[in-house]
């Protein structure tokens, strides 16, 4: 069923009685040509490119809760490709543009808003490095404008200028970053997906993975046995637990990091901000909440919700930013699993195991890579060749020293 104009107003004059279900839920085959494990964005936007660019369709995903259940609805909605290396620039570059066009190519309504993302600096240091990046992202071609503060309190005038315990000297601007609903990216994959004949099997948890003389044969899932002749993790939080079950130690911590959302008010901050004094971000959603949050917490845990520690930090943070939010209530806070890799960076890439391939490492900033990362996990999987924009995205780059480091804090995911 295509969604336009004419199909809302046609579904609203018969009572809104003729939506179809937007995808199916079928029982799962004995045997797929491919099987993604991990309902995620990056799970289902692989299968939808694999279907889409590769003509493959005998395709499952396989999803131990339900559509939505993981980091692709528990995100904080934020797109950008301000990166400064250059493993990473025309990926994230890439996945904007891939932004740019998804609702049209996929039908679907993800809300991508352009309403920009500034990071502020609040020293001369940080102005440099803030003018090193943005110089960066201009000669790949990318938007970045170095602001100075009169033009940020242009922008936002209600953040703290004048009394600020960390002054604000100014902010890199790019103009193109934004947000997306998150959850609509999802289940527009889920539906494009399922149109183009890929089964998405929710509550099935892969219990076990089969290999025999170095070669993935198949799941072993809460349904039964699923044959596969490929099988690619895109299981973000907990890709180390399920590569463990092909027998594989994967550099990846799992970290909770948390989310907030404050009661709905009158429009007051329209575009993302970044706190440069300490790990803090906000934007305001559609509906009015304020979405904000700031670092993990700095322990490994497997848990979807997090500790006060971090929940002290991140109101502190806000109430230095924008003291007049400081009454504000918080609605909702939760907690999502970050698969954390040790030069901050994400794999995508085969693993020692036959037919086995791996998508992980996307730390906290996975979301807005899921239509680049699908279309290479893809292009990996049903070619069996890297894709060139995440040719540098290499598992062995951890042992031989070929590190995407872009925050050169090395092996301290509490730092990325
Ligand atoms: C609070 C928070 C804020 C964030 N903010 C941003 C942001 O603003 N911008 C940004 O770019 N990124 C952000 N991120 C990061 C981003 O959400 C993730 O990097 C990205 O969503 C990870 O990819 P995914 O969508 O495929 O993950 P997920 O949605 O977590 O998908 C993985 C799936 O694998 C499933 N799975 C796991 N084990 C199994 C199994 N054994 N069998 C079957 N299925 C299994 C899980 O249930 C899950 O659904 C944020 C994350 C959090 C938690």
């Amino acid at each position: 069923m295509r969604y336009s104009a004419f199909s809302i107003l046609s579904q609203a004059l018969k009572g809104n009685t003729g939506w179809k279900p937007v995808w199916r839920e079928p029982e799962p085959k004995a045997e797929y040509d491919v099987v993604i494990v991990g309902g995620g964005g990056h799970g289902l936007s692989t299968a939808y490119y694999l279907a889409k660019n590769h003509g493959l369709t005998n395709v499952a995903v396989v999803e131990r809760g339900y559509i939505g259940s993981g980091n692709i609805g528990r995100n904080t909605t934020i797109i950008r490709s301000n990166y400064g290396e250059h493993g990473n620039i025309p990926f994230y570059e890439w996945s904007l543009k891939l932004w740019e066009g998804l609702e049209q190519d996929i039908n679907y309504n993800a809300m991508v808003s352009q309403r920009g993302v500034l990071n502020l600096y609040h020293s001369d240091a940080q102005r440099d490095a803030a003018a090193r990046r943005g110089n960066t992202m201009r000669m790949h071609g990318v938007d970045a404008e170095l602001l100075d503060v009169e033009e940020v309190r242009k922008l936002v005038p209600n953040l703290n200028f004048d009394n600020a315990r960390f002054p604000i000297y100014g902010g890199l601007f790019q103009p193109r970053g934004g947000t997306v609903r998150h959850d609509a990216v999802a289940w527009g994959y889920a539906r494009a997906a399922d149109t183009r004949g890929v089964d998405i099997l929710q509550h099935c948890e892969v219990t076990g993975i089969r290999v025999e003389n170095g070669h993935a044969l198949g799941v072993e899932t809460a349904k039964g046995f699923i044959k596969a002749k490929k099988i690619g993790l895109a299981c973000a939080g907990r890709s180390s637990q399920v590569a463990a079950m092909a027998g594989l130690r994967l550099p990846i911590e799992s970290h909770v990091l948390q989310a907030f959302v404050s009661e709905g008010v009158k429009p007051l901050i329209d575009t993302v901000i970044t706190f440069g004094a300490g790990h803090f971000y906000i934007s305001q959603s559609d509906k009015g909440g304020l979405v904000f949050g700031g670092n993990i917490d700095g322990y490994n845990s497997y848990a979807q919700r997090g500790n006060l520690p971090v929940i002290e930090e991140v109101m502190e943070e806000a109430v230095a930013m924008f003291p007049s939010i400081g009454r504000l209530r918080v609605l909702r806070h939760w907690g999502g699993l970050m698969d954390m890799s040790m030069d901050g960076s994400p794999i995508i890439d085969k693993t020692p195991i036959d037919n086995l391939y791996l998508n992980c490492g996307w730390c906290i900033g996975g979301f807005k890579a899921t239509p680049a990362s699908g279309w290479c996990f893809a292009h990996l999987i049903a070619q069996d060749a890297s894709h060139e924009a995440a040719a540098a995205m290499r598992l062995d780059r951890f042992a031989t020293g070929r590190l995407i480091n872009e925050s050169g804090t090395g092996a301290q995911p509490n730092l990325h």
